[in-house]
């Protein structure tokens, strides 16, 4: 069974981006080969890989695009650690894909790797827009980052429903489940959003949560994860310990 996970929420800034990175990282870490994609135009990813979003020849728009061969456009960021990078080209690809009402390109492109990899993360716009449904066309589990505050339940219907949606097409997609992100649990507001997701989410809610930690703000400056910024960070740790949860999580999921 693959392990193809987009890291989606329509919302913008809720940390879609700094969990993809560190997720990756940390997989990384704990010694699994993991693919890092960033299918967003702003090219966060990108630039947190240490890689020029506006210089890089071949991204993940030229493979989509039919200009290079995937293989082409798989740089490495450090041991186990693999991107496919993106830079603003891909607006222009995200309207062939939708000209095209092409859902399953990226699925199709992400075939001749997959066997390379044990994790492939993909970091998603924040947007419902084809690169979204794209990715969760090849996807196997979403992740969603849940930023606890007023308005973070807002949206988040479309969401589920695009997945259920996209689950008629690729009955394999689970939510592998919600992370809480930039969490201050000195904040009544953040204990009350994620009692409410709790309550909707229930089990599908990741144990660990990822605190608000200035690490995590900083790493992306430098080009570097948190694990290589800062590895005793809180951040780091929260970060391994939801890398650790994702495995147990799709191992029993695969049965
Ligand atoms: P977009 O929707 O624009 O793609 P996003 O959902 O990918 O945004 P991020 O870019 O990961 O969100 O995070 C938004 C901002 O919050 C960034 O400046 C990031 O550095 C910061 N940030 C994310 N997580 C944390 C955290 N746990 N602690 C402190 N800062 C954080
Ligand atoms: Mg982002």
């Amino acid at each position: 069974m693959d392990n193809i996970i987009a890291i989606a929420n329509q919302k913008g800034g809720v940390g879609k981006t700094t969990t993809a990175v560190n997720l990756v990282a940390a997989l990384a870490k704990l010694g699994k080969n993991t693919l890092l994609i960033d299918l967003d135009p702003q090219g966060n990813a990108t630039t947190a890989g240490n890689l020029d979003k506006n210089t890089i020849e071949y991204s993940i728009c030229e493979a989509l695009l039919g200009e290079c061969d995937i293989n082409e456009a798989i740089f490495k960021v450090s041991s186990n650690f693999d991107i496919i990078g993106t830079n603003t080209n891909l607006v222009a690809a995200e309207i062939n894909l939708l000209n095209g009402r092409d859902s399953k390109k990226l699925h199709n492109l992400i075939t001749n790797i997959k066997k390379d990899y044990s994790y492939i993360i993909i970091d998603c716009p924040p947007s419902l827009n084809m690169l979204t449904i794209n990715a969760l066309n090849c996807a196997t589990g979403v992740v969603i980052p849940m930023q606890c505050e007023y308005y973070a339940l807002e949206g988040l219907s479309s969401l589920l429903q695009t997945i259920d949606r996209v689950k008629g097409d690729n009955p394999n997609l689970e939510i592998v489940g919600v992370i809480r992100t930039m969490f201050d649990g000195r904040n009544n507001l953040s204990n009350e959003v994620s009692a409410q997701l709790i309550s909707h989410f229930d089990k599908r809610v990741f144990k660990t949560i990822i605190p608000r930690n200035i690490a995590l703000a900083e790493a992306p400056s430098f080009g570097q994860d948190i694990i290589s910024y800062s590895k005793s960070s809180k951040g780091a740790i929260a970060y391994l310990s939801l890398a650790n949860e994702v495995i147990f999580r799709l191992r029993n999921n695969n049965g």
